[in-house]
């Protein structure tokens, strides 16, 4: 086998919370985050070593170069399995997941990027290594290798897988603006965080399989800083809060919003919903996806 194709689903924050900062100025963080089902497709060509890594990505904008988070992945793998085996890459990126959006993007393309290349060249680079090439290419790759839902502490490597919390219908709402995920996180300050999860309440409520606990232990101590950043969030919000779901919050550093619904007819009506129309009109993105229990694996 030579090539493989892999969707990499996004993710949410169904909470988070900052408990510290190290010396080198990265949070510690406490979050609960969930893979869902809205994802981009890499397909991954072994190519001759003297190729390099060549990348194409179908949306404007994003860099295809060393920037990339799969070029960084790649020649972080290749170069670790140097020792036994050489070779070159071909990366091709289909985007379906907002950038700059506190989904993941990145992050799943290039954790999608490791599985493919550990598919295609088996042995080259023990599995025990996967993740720590995670982390030095982004500190939400390591969850992004597994997907599912995980409590996920340090800058984001340490997992602690939770139950799978699959089927959850939900919408995702994201305005015609993005957020630097540094930036918001620069911008936080630790002696004054509100918007405070109760983690262990979340992490019940998912083992509950329960979203008004859920949304009842949440928090996001991002918010604040992207809602001073960017104030239409709040019309996104009470947009969303006005078709009864049971939870509606920002994910990750914002600016995307999602809200979880009973059932898949009650979210259907939502996202036909005047208020959320209104703002798809001005430029809003809307999605419609499931939580997923999965991480990156084989189109078929
Ligand atoms: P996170 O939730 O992990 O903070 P995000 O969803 O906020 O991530 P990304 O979608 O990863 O953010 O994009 C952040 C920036 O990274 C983009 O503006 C883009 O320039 C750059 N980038 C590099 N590689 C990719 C990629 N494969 N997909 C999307 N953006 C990428």
């Amino acid at each position: 086998m030579d090539r493989i194709a892999l969707e990499a689903p996004a993710k949410i924050n169904w909470s988070l919370d900052v408990v510290g900062k190290r010396p080198d100025g990265y949070h510690l963080l406490s979050t609960v985050m969930q893979a869902v089902s809205l994802a981009d497709r890499v397909d991954v060509e072994l190519r001759p070593a003297a190729e390099g890594v060549v990348l194409e990505c179908d949306r404007e904008g994003i860099p295809c170069d060393v920037r990339n988070t799969c070029h960084r992945a790649a020649s972080r793998f290749l170069a670790e399995a140097a020792g036994s085996v050489r070779a070159g890459v071909r990366i091709r990126i289909a985007k379906r997941i907002p950038e700059a959006a506190g989904l993941a993007g990145g992050s799943t393309d290039a954790a999608a990027t490791i599985l493919a290349l550990a598919r295609l060249l088996p042995g080259a680079v023990s599995s025990a290594r996967l993740p720590g090439i995670a982390v030095a290419t982004g500190a939400d790759v390591p969850f992004c290798l597994f997907g599912g839902t995980s409590l996920c502490e340090g800058i984001g490597e340490i997992l602690t897988p939770l139950p799978a919390f699959e089927g959850v219908p939900l919408l995702l709402l994201k305005g015609p603006f993005g957020v630097s995920t540094p930036a918001a996180f620069r911008a936080l300050s630790l002696d004054d965080l509100v918007d405070r999860p109760d983690t262990a309440g979340v992490c019940r409520a998912v083992a509950a399989r329960n979203l008004a606990a859920l949304s009842a232990a949440t928090g996001n101590v991002l918010w604040p800083v992207a809602l001073a950043q960017h104030p239409a969030l709040a019309d996104g919000l009470s947009a969303l809060a006005s078709t009864g779901p049971l939870i509606a919050r920002m994910s990750g550093s914002g600016p995307t919003l999602f809200a979880g619904y009973a059932d898949a007819a009650e979210r259907d009506r939502a996202a036909a919903s005047p208020a959320l129309d209104a703002l798809r009109r001005t430029g809003w993105f809307l999605a419609s996806c499931e939580s997923v229990a999965h991480g990156p694996r084989e189109v078929t």
